[in-house]
């Protein structure tokens, strides 16, 4: 998830304190510190070099080193919920503004769930530093699942729900009934998936620094209808799925 807000303002720099920013640090939390972030009230399960593990392989599918950003961890859901102010359905959100890009991690995020929910929010990380505008909206949560590895859409379960007529406006995807934000979220990563079968992923997004993916998507993927490939696309997955 991702938020952009002028007024975020940066929680507790160097916390070694007990209450930080309405975070309670349990005893068993620890600070990890790595080149792209400080990782404040980390649990006891995670380890740096977890972390670093992360951090690098998204780093390196995007070609970035990230300037060193915080991410604080909550045990507490209220405190979280206080931090990011996008509602109870939130698991992680990383808040861009004026003074910096924070990560806040929710007590949802788990040992089992967390390589791909941080490797998720890394992608915003870096598209915030390096991208800026260049990626649209309607993407951006697809491409944090798709890049972070995240369970592979369920077309059948795409396709129970009416798809959209116009793709481009997925962005936004936190808002709405539960089952309609998961929906947004899949269809995204459809579109993700979509785009690195039928063109070098990768290199779409390497041509589009500063410039609009857009644009790239009609002419290097020669993709001339968005909506209409999407269609297809989904119809095709489905077909394949009740033939295997
Ligand atoms: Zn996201």
């Amino acid at each position: 998830m991702f938020a952009n807000s002028r007024s975020v303002k940066l929680l507790c720099r160097g916390v070694l304190t007990t209450l930080c920013g309405g975070i309670l640090l349990s005893a068993s939390a620890h600070e990890i510190t790595t080149n792209a972030m400080y990782l404040h009230n980390a649990p006891k399960w995670l380890k740096r070099v977890r972390v670093e593990k992360v951090i690098d392989r998204i780093q390196s599918k995007l070609e970035w080193s990230t300037r060193r950003i915080h991410g604080y961890y909550y045990t507490d859901e209220q405190a979280f919920a206080k931090a990011h102010g996008l509602g109870p359905k939130a698991i992680a959100v990383t808040k861009s503004s004026k003074s910096g890009i924070v990560v806040h991690l929710g007590p949802k995020i788990t040992n089992k769930n967390f390589d791909y929910q941080f490797g998720h929010e890394m992608v915003h990380v870096i598209i915030a530093q390096k991208y800026k505008g260049a990626i649209p909206k309607w993407l951006e949560e697809g491409l944090a699942n798709h890049l972070s590895r995240a369970p592979k859409v369920d077309y059948e379960a795409l396709n129970r729900h009416p798809l959209p007529q116009d793709v481009t406006k997925l962005a936004h995807p936190f808002s709405g009934e539960a089952s309609l934000i998961h929906f947004r979220y899949k269809a995204s990563q459809a579109l993700a998936e979509m785009l690195s079968k039928k063109c070098d992923l990768e290199n779409l997004i390497r041509l589009s620094v500063e410039r609009k993916m857009e644009n790239y998507i009609e002419t290097y993927c020669e993709i001339k209808d968005i909506n209409l490939a999407f269609r297809k696309w989904v119809e095709s997955k489905v077909k394949k799925k009740v033939k295997s």
